[in-house]
């Protein structure tokens, strides 16, 4: 007989009350400890893009479980107390991810949210349900809690998709169907996917042209006097040690779009373990030597960051 079968019910029902207590305990110190991460922002130094992407690929939380505990430890910065409900139990981090998310919208929405007005929401939603968790938001914000994307996985891999579009949004949207409906026939799936084809094939085709340069001018030049409109052609040879004299002064968009088709995500590089980034989203070009120390907008000054990891480098550097 194992050890749980054992007990009486009393017993058992006493032990899993200070397990509960004990977990409770326990999350209560992980947020804290996700905190101090999210300020320190040691995800970026491992090269991940964001704390959900660490959360879930480096801790292994699941994506919702991720999510909770980030809500929660942003809420935990503004309002230290959250730590100690969380571990009576008083609060969950479901209705504090919920809160969170209604915050989120609000802000999109251009309110502003005072703390104090935040504590007052926290101590109406202690002891509360989901369900009157719910209530007690939707009258406090009034404001339609409403879900933009869901997304659901099916079983051949297929991938249903629900959106929430805003009047404006929706307005733009119908413009490009009706552009693009001599060839899509009006759909909407249908318009998606054929400006979704248009934006991928276009990139290909840059890396290609791109790719047919670099190969033309790889036995006399290198990349950096190879780039089009305001650049002076330079001879091979000056690439070196100065900047190149033929770096562009100002970032065009051409020369934007070449580092992008290079590059093609994130190359920040944790330089402990060799991770590298390779975030495909909110990819901005970044100097590697900073503009105002005298970095040029030479082609191997230049790289793409992901946004995060761009802004982290600047406070990094500061850091130290
Ligand atoms: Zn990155």
């Amino acid at each position: 007989m194992s050890a749980l079968q054992s007990l009486n019910d009393t017993e058992l029902t006493d032990k899993i009350k200070s397990l509960a207590r004990e977990e409770r305990e326990l999350t209560r110190n992980i947020i804290e400890h996700i905190a101090e991460i999210d300020r320190r922002k040691t995800f970026l130094a491992m090269a991940y893009s964001s704390l959900f992407e660490y959360l879930t690929k480096e801790i292994g939380y699941s994506e919702g479980a991720a999510q909770r505990r980030i809500d929660a430890a942003r809420l935990l910065q503004r309002v230290p107390e959250v730590a100690e409900k969380i571990e009576v139990g008083t609060l969950n981090l479901a209705q504090i991810s919920k809160l969170q998310r209604t915050m989120r919208l609000a802000k999109r929405d251009g309110r502003k949210i005072e703390v104090s007005d935040q504590r007052a929401i926290l101590e109406k939603l202690e002891h509360r349900s989901g369900e009157q968790t719910d209530l007690i938001l939707a009258k406090e914000f009034a404001l339609p809690v409403q879900i933009e994307e869901r997304k659901q996985i099916q079983r051949d891999e297929s991938v249903r998709v629900e959106l929430t579009f805003s009047k404006e949004e929706m307005a733009l949207i119908n413009q490009a169907r009706d552009i693009l409906s001599n060839k899509t026939g009006g759909g909407l799936k249908k318009t998606m996917l054929e400006m979704a084809g248009k934006i991928v094939a276009e990139r290909a085709a840059a890396g290609r042209t791109r790719k047919a340069v670099i190969a033309r001018a790889s036995s006399t030049a290198t990349v950096a006097v190879k780039m089009p409109a305001p650049v002076k052609t330079a001879p091979a040879a000056t690439a070196t040690e100065r900047p190149p004299v033929s770096a562009p002064r100002t970032l065009t968009p051409r020369l934007r779009k070449d580092i992008l088709n290079r590059d093609r995500c994130c190359q920040y590089r944790d330089k402990t373990t060799g991770r590298v980034c390779g975030s495909t989203r909110f990819l901005e070009v970044d100097h590697v030597q900073p503009r105002f120390a005298g970095g040029s907008n030479a082609t191997e000054n230049l790289r793409i960051l992901c946004r995060n990891h761009n802004g982290y480098r600047y406070w990094a550097e500061q850091q130290t």
